[in-house]
């Protein structure tokens, strides 16, 4: 399933890094709703709403264009400082 809108950032998205879980039981990733199948690796990302904070699964193909959104987003932010 291709996942819709416009890729997440981990700036925008994330309250802190994601980390490589096994997966204990089968579980729908977040953003692509695919299932990870129980033992299969995924990354975990923590994410805060209304004052929780919730460790979201996410598949590694979605970890990985998050991550790449995230540079991208960095890359736009160094370029702003480059300018000052
Ligand atoms: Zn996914």
């Amino acid at each position: 399933m291709t996942p819709k809108g416009k890729t997440p950032s981990l700036l925008s998205m994330s309250t802190g890094k994601p980390t490589i879980y096994v997966c204990k039981k089968k579980t729908k990733c977040t953003r692509c709703k695919e299932e990870v199948t129980m033992g299969d690796k995924c990354f975990r990302i923590p994410k805060s709403t209304s004052g929780f904070t919730s460790k979201k699964i996410f598949c590694v193909d979605c970890t990985d264009s998050i991550i790449g959104q995230t540079k991208i987003d960095i890359s736009q932010i160094e370029s702003e400082i480059s300018t000052i």
